[in-house]
């Protein structure tokens, strides 16, 4: 249970670099920075090691992380977490995604993804600054079909005040499920929160990531193989109204 979760009291206080160690700002700094004799000068690190470039794209509960190797090399210069609330699945990915950087001759590929074990329902501000993603990825949740399990479900109106808190205005909150009923839900949530307007459905199918939303996640595939249908909605963060 969550009390053997591990999260950080604050942004500031996350440590990425072993998730993400092509980007760790300190290493990048160290290697281009000019040699010197004079050990004086060496600089004591924080420990806290810092990346380059902040993450901006999320993958809650991504189960086996089908999204985020599909996304990963579509969006090369961003970085993608997911996060996943079982620990074995989330050790699953890890190691996964250790394999495809160790297939990488050049050690760039898959750099740019990462999985972490975490509660999104919980701790969500305690990983990311107001503003600092550009894209939400929810897809196939869990359905909590019972009215009393209504409130287990990852999009409502407080969790989306969350989704709000750590998306940047134009940030998009991609949602995609096979239960209809879950699909109203989300919109009907989404759309009532006076952070979020929905995206065209013109805009939507223009969108690279809608499609490997679509064919790459492992729910996704098992919907096809059933040749179930898919509910797709993207939500876009407006800006916050000028007082
Ligand atoms: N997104 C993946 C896909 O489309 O293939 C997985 C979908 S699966 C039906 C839902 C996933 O959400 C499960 O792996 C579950 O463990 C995870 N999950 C449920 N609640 C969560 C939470 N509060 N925080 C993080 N992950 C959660």
């Amino acid at each position: 249970s969550d009390h053997r979760l591990i999260y950080p009291s604050t942004p500031e206080d996350m440590d990425w670099s072993a998730l993400f160690p092509s980007f760790v700002a300190d290493t990048e700094a160290a290697r281009s920075a000019p040699e010197t004799e004079d050990a004086t000068e060496t600089v004591i690190k924080p420990s806290i090691k810092k990346l380059v470039k902040d993450i901006e794209v999320v993958d809650v509960g991504c189960g086996f992380g089908g999204l985020l190797v599909a996304l990963a090399p579509t969006l090369p210069d961003t970085l993608l977490v997911g996060m996943e609330i079982r620990n074995q699945v989330a050790e699953f990915v890890q190691d996964r995604i250790r394999a495809l950087r160790a297939q990488d001759s050049q050690g760039k590929q898959y750099q740019n993804i990462a999985c972490l074990r975490a509660n999104t329902m919980k701790f969500l501000p305690n990983f990311f600054r107001k503003g600092q993603l550009s894209k939400v990825f929810i897809c196939f949740p869990d359905p909590h079909f019972k009215h009393r399990k209504h409130k287990a479900r990852i999009v409502s109106t407080t969790l989306n005040s969350e989704y709000a808190y750590v998306l940047g205005p134009g940030g998009i909150v991609y949602t995609i499920t096979d239960v209809q009923d879950l699909h109203n839900w989300m919109v009907q949530h989404l759309e009532a929160h006076p952070s979020f307007e929905r995206v065209s459905e013109e805009e939507q199918e223009a969108d690279p990531s809608v499609a490997i939303m679509r064919t790459e996640t492992e729910e996704g595939k098992k919907v096809e193989r059933h040749k179930g249908q898919k509910f797709v909605a993207l939500f876009r963060r407006l800006e916050d109204p000028a007082w």
